[in-house]
């Protein structure tokens, strides 16, 4: 590990303080919270600029907006609000980090390299996929993740849903703005969607269940979904469902194609922090869907940027006053909430 000297070796460019990767609730917040406790932090939004966030139509639990906002319209508050205390935005896609070095070293896939002396990650997930055939060959052409993008596209037109969580209810019930009819296709008998969804859904004269069931194949003719295989998961009887449209919410996977070998994950994939938001690298903290596979809302993501920040300043406010740090130590190990430099 070299020192932080404030310099780099690229061509003289300052060390930034902290790299905030990601541009969902949890990065901005993280930008939020360390702009003003005065760290010039940079974040870079990544490809899903504001993340999940942005492609939900309706946002009804997030605190302060009891008339709902649009999920378009949080990203750009939370935008706003981190940069009037001096978060840098840059719209670019981090695909390296070197965090067996100090400063780390992030490179982007617009050419930039940079030197900081800490990273928030804040990558969050992606949809998963349904992994069967048809999906691949007509997404975009029937089979969507994304009910606010593409709800339009199916007025008066018959839609599946798959899944039977949060989001496919809301996705559902959003649907049915548009869709003459929309059904859930759901491998239980149960919905895992929170009650206050459910009710919606039952109470929705557009919505029909179809439990039990799993789509086994989507078909199609001249390049547009017709129909959905399915198997019935009680009795393993087959069936085809004549449709216009698959909407699928099965769940989320962490993006973490940065990471492996160099920050520890779970066997999900999810990064491994601690309360702190520490990872297993001193000076590498994580928050939002990447490292939470349990709560997964906005307002918890949001915490967790805002702790990710603090644990971040904490860190540097150490570094800063000349404490060593054992970079060979996992930061976890320390109760201490500064613990993150050792030898304190
Ligand atoms: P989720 O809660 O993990 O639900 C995924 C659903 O897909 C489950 O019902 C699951 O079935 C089903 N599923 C998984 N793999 C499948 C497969 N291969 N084939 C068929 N079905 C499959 O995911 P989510 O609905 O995206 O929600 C993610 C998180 O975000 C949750 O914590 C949720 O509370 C939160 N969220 C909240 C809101 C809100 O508060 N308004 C909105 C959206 C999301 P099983 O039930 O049988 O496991």
């Amino acid at each position: 590990m070299s020192n932080t000297n404030g310099h780099s070796a690229n061509g003289g460019n300052p060390v930034e303080n902290v790299i905030i990767i990601g541009s969902g609730p949890a990065g901005f917040t993280a930008g939020l919270y360390a702009a003003r406790a005065n760290l010039a932090p940079l974040l870079i939004t990544g490809n899903d600029y504001g993340g999940q966030v942005s492609i939900t139509y309706d946002i009804e639990n997030y605190p302060g907006f009891p008339e709902s906002l649009s999920g378009p319209e949080l990203v750009e508050k939370f935008k706003e609000q981190a940069e009037k205390f001096g978060t840098r935005v840059e719209f670019d896609y981090v695909n390296e980090i070197l965090v067996d070095r100090h400063p780390f070293v992030v490179r982007t896939s617009g050419g930039a390299e940079y030197l900081t002396r800490s990273i928030v990650v804040s990558t969050g997930a992606r949809p998963r996929y349904l992994e069967i055939p048809g999906e691949k060959e007509f997404t975009g052409k029937g089979v969507s993740y994304c009910a606010t993008c593409d709800g339009f596209f199916f007025r008066g037109k018959d839609v599946l849903v798959v899944g039977g969580g949060d989001s496919a209810a809301e996705e559902a019930l959003f649907l049915t703005r548009y869709a003459s009819r929309v059904r859930i296709l759901h491998r239980r008998d149960k919905l895992r969607a929170s009650k206050i969804l459910q009710d919606r859904v039952f109470a929705n004269g557009k919505i029909e269940m179809v439990w039990n069931t799993i789509p086994v194949e989507i078909v199609g003719e001249g390049g547009a979904v017709t129909g959905v295989k399915t198997r019935d998961t009680v009795t393993g009887e087959e069936g085809l469902l004549k449709t216009d449209g698959v909407f699928v919410f099965i769940g989320h996977l962490p993006n973490n194609d940065l990471f492996p070998g160099k920050l520890e994950m779970d066997e999900d994939g999810h990064l491994i922090t601690d309360r702190h938001m520490r990872t297993n690298v001193p000076g590498v903290f994580a928050a939002g869907e990447i490292q939470d596979k349990v709560f997964k809302q906005v307002a918890t993501s949001v915490g967790q940027g805002c702790a990710a920040a603090m644990a971040t300043t904490r860190f540097l406010e150490d570094l800063h006053a000349g404490h060593q740090v054992d970079w060979s130590a996992d930061p976890r190990e320390f109760a201490a909430p500064r613990a993150a430099v050792a030898a304190l």
